[in-house]
């Protein structure tokens, strides 16, 4: 088979501060690449705002092979604009996207090809069997956004998904198609359907480097997730409310009537005090959830980039271009 003639995969990686791990993870995928021999591989490594050497990194792997490109943000805006960014560039007949630490296993990347190629699925993704290496407390948290999650929204988002996956054009067309500002890939991805094939996967530890989500990111997170694919929280907001009405409603017939039939005069400041403090409070979060969805609605009207790009492989490459 010609060169050219063969399906190109796009891989995105993106990266925040990982320059400890990546000279590993470019060895690893050389090895994994140099052994494809059916398909092209392109590298699209996100830069997210890196504070350490990553970008400097980055532009060196591109500087030895063309096909590691590089994107490199104005500033960090997050993996899941790192992913959409990653996708926009891709070239590729299957794109995949893949953490840079190697907690996705590289060896994964030609069996998801093989399984795509075959045509039956346009996707295959991976899915937590354990948590082996990671926090008590953050498998809980975790463990109970899914069951929330799968409660509230009509749009399934299987428990333990990681966004490691490949997919072939058909699916990223449709994901870039939707030009939503809170992203939550996760949900983007049971969103837009399509045949998905699960493979099981085993939690490893980081190769080097550590976590890039702090707990207040990871809270974020799983707020996007909840608001972004359910409006489930508004109801419960109006539905509080019709209730508590009726409750205040049936409590004053009652203290009427018992003042007029038994001449009993209403007492009990304490209990008043208590009734309008939870009424209170109920308003409060009601009004706060709806401020929510407003403040989504808000950065979604306003129509700010995903991300702004610093600087690109491609733009390097049109610069020496002209430079010859
Ligand atoms: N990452 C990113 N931007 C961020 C946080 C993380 O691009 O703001 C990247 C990070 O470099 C890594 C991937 O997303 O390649 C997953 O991050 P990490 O390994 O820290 O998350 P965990 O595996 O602990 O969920
Ligand atoms: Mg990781």
């Amino acid at each position: 088979m010609l060169e050219e003639q063969k399906p190109l995969i796009s891989i995105i990686v993106p990266c925040f501060n990982e320059e400890e791990v990546l000279p590993i993870y470019i060895k690893e995928m050389e090895s994994i690449i140099g052994g494809m021999k059916t398909a092209r591989v392109e590298i699209i490594f996100v830069d997210d705002g890196s504070t350490d050497g990553t970008a400097e990194m980055l532009r060196q792997f591109h500087s030895r092979r063309q096909n590691y490109r590089y994107l490199s943000f104005s500033r960090n805006f997050g993996k899941e604009a790192a992913m959409y960014a990653g996708m926009q560039a891709a070239l590729g007949d299957y794109v995949a996207v893949m953490d840079a630490d190697l907690q996705d296993p590289p060896e994964y990347i030609p069996l998801m090809f093989q399984t795509l190629k075959k045509g039956e699925y346009d996707c295959v993704a991976t899915r937590r069997e354990d948590r082996k290496g990671e926090k008590r407390i953050r498998s809980f948290l975790s463990a109970s956004f899914y069951k929330c999650i799968n409660r509230l929204s009509k749009v399934k988002i299987e428990e333990g998904a990681r966004d490691f996956r490949m997919m072939n054009r058909k699916m990223t067309d449709a994901l870039l198609s939707l030009g939503e500002k809170n992203r939550f890939s996760k949900g983007l991805f049971g969103w837009v359907g399509f045949k998905t094939k699960w493979l099981p996967y085993h939690n490893v530890e980081r190769a080097a480097g550590d976590t890039k989500w702090s707990v207040a990111k990871l809270f974020r997170y799983s707020l996007d997730g909840i608001l972004g694919f359910s409006t489930i929280p508004l109801s419960v907001a109006s539905y509080g409310g019709i209730f508590f009405c009726g409750l205040a409603f049936v409590m004053i017939v009652f203290l009427v009537i018992k003042n007029l039939i038994w001449h009993d005069p209403v007492a009990g400041w304490p209990a008043m005090m208590c009734a309008i403090i939870f009424i209170g409070g109920v308003q409060l979060l009601c009004m706060g959830i709806m401020g929510q969805y407003l403040a989504r609605a808000y950065t979604e009207i306003k129509d700010r980039p995903i991300y702004i790009l610093r600087s690109s492989s491609d733009e390097e490459d049109e610069k020496q271009q002209e430079n010859f």
